[in-house]
């Protein structure tokens, strides 16, 4: 079968590349010329662990290609998918539709047979039916029908999700267009994994109510972890109690400096605004909202504490800045608040990401990159510990505290046990929900 993939970001392009490796022939479309030019020439324009290997693997077997054409991504093609980005609208925290109502226009405009138009972004419901509206006043003779179909990857691990997914969502509204979608999803039904099929509206608020969800997770834990930090408890020690009970699970229960990334912040805003559009609002999410905002104050509080009140004149390293380990992706991570307030104080910053820094040059200005955690501590009087990547996880304790001019440490990943930093000869020490001492 056909497919054609319009936007190759996050989503767009291991959709592309995982069902090309299902045997499909597949057609990834995007407007921007250096991500075309650049994956035509075999490079990969956003770090994903193994992705380069598995695009390299189908295109080599001539079933995946990259154009700045949809027209000709069109021809011929069953179904096309729309994993175009839906960022937070500017001032009212809507999910910004206008790059999924643009793609459907042109893919209406370019098809001239039956096709299926399957929403992959993540969008407010009811935009399947607009997507409808769109697509039929754009080319009223067209012969077409629309599909939900949300995607739960995870940046980092996004080919095993894709490939292994807990479930896939399937929203459709006729036979003709379920075929198509099984067609496509055929090689995860022959191996049994679950295959949700809902009404579009539901198939679009279970990605919302899901991301929803995980985000509540983890801004409870980071709650608790606040508390514990007055009241003597151990959060590791409590999410670990709590996880083991089967009805809780460990999962998104890891106490940390708030969640950031491409969605849970932007997902969360636009559920709550559709909730209260629609006088039905979910208050739990706007406190989750409000909550993770003021944790990432809290770690800069933190900091601030550590440094004796100013990041005045202080040099600072930083372990970490894209949004979670094994992506370059920066889209409202943490370190957005964390680092501006420390450069923003005074402070001098050098940053190590292992993937972060084609990003961050321009998100952090004002910083130093260095390549080594041993390079960026030398002479500093502060070390933050932002992102657990595994680069971070088994560092020479001792041998960072020895360069450093004062040896205090956050670990806002709490990677590392307050024992070992003591005995590593750190003067001071902080983490999430656990004593710390200075
Ligand atoms: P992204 O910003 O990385 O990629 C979007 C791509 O679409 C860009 O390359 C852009 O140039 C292209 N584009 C925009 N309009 C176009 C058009 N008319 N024609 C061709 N190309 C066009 O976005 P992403 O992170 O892949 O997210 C895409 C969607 O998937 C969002 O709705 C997001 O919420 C959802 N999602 C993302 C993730 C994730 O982990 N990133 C996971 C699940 C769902």
């Amino acid at each position: 079968m056909k497919i054609a993939i319009i936007g190759t970001g996050y989503v767009g392009l291991v959709s592309g590349v995982c069902f090309s490796d299902f045997g499909h022939e597949v057609v990834c479309v995007d407007k921007d010329p250096r991500k075309i030019e650049m994956l035509e020439r075999g490079e990969v324009p956003i770090y994903e662990p193994g992705l380069d290997t598995l695009m390299a693997k189908n295109v080599e077997a001539g079933r995946l290609s990259f154009t700045l054409d949809l027209q000709s991504a069109i021809d011929g093609a069953e179904a096309v998918f729309i994993a175009v980005g839906t960022p937070t609208r500017r001032g009212d925290g809507h999910a910004d539709l206008s790059y999924v109502m643009a793609a459907a226009e042109e893919i209406a405009k370019a098809a001239d047979h039956y096709i299926v138009v399957v929403t992959k972004s993540t969008v407010p419901v009811g935009t399947n039916r607009k997507v409808q509206e769109v697509v039929a006043a754009a080319n009223p003779g067209l012969e077409f029908d629309v599909a939900s179909n949300p995607e739960f990857l995870r940046e980092g691990a996004a080919i095993d999700d894709f490939m292994k997914p807990d479930r896939v969502v399937v929203g459709v509204e006729t036979e003709r267009a379920a075929k198509v979608m099984e067609d496509i999803y055929r090689p995860l039904y022959l191996r049994d994994f679950p295959i949700v099929t809902t009404d579009l509206e539901s198939a679009e608020m279970i990605k919302y109510a899901a991301n929803a969800f995980l985000a509540t997770k983890i801004t409870f834990i980071n709650e608790i972890a606040a508390l514990c930090e007055k009241v003597g408890a151990n959060v590791k020690q409590v999410s670990k109690g709590m996880g083991l009970d089967g009805r809780i699970g460990n999962k998104f229960l890891h106490a940390g400096p708030g969640y950031g990334g491409s969605c849970f912040p932007k997902d969360t805003k636009a559920l709550a605004r559709i909730g209260q559009e629609h006088a039905a609002p979910i208050s739990i999410v706007e406190t989750v909202i409000k909550v993770n905002e003021d944790t990432k104050r809290r770690m800069t509080d933190k900091l601030l504490d550590l440094c004796g009140g100013s990041f005045n004149g202080k040099k600072v390293a930083v372990l970490g800045v894209t949004f979670k380990p094994n992506t370059d992706d920066m889209r409202d991570a943490p370190a957005l608040t964390i680092v501006p307030a420390l450069v923003g104080g005074g402070a001098s910053v050098s940053v190590v990401d292992p993937q972060g820094r084609r990003e961050g040059e321009a998100l952090l200005p004002g910083v130093t990159w260095e390549e080594d955690p041993y390079a960026a501590a030398a002479g500093a009087d502060l070390l933050v510990i932002l992102t657990e990547w595994n680069e971070f996880r088994a560092l020479d304790l001792k041998r960072l505290a020895g360069g450093m001019a004062t040896a205090r440490l956050a670990d806002l990943r709490n990677i590392y046990a307050v024992e070992d930093a003591a005995a590593a000869g750190f003067t001071a020490y902080e983490s999430i929900g656990r004593a710390g001492f200075s």
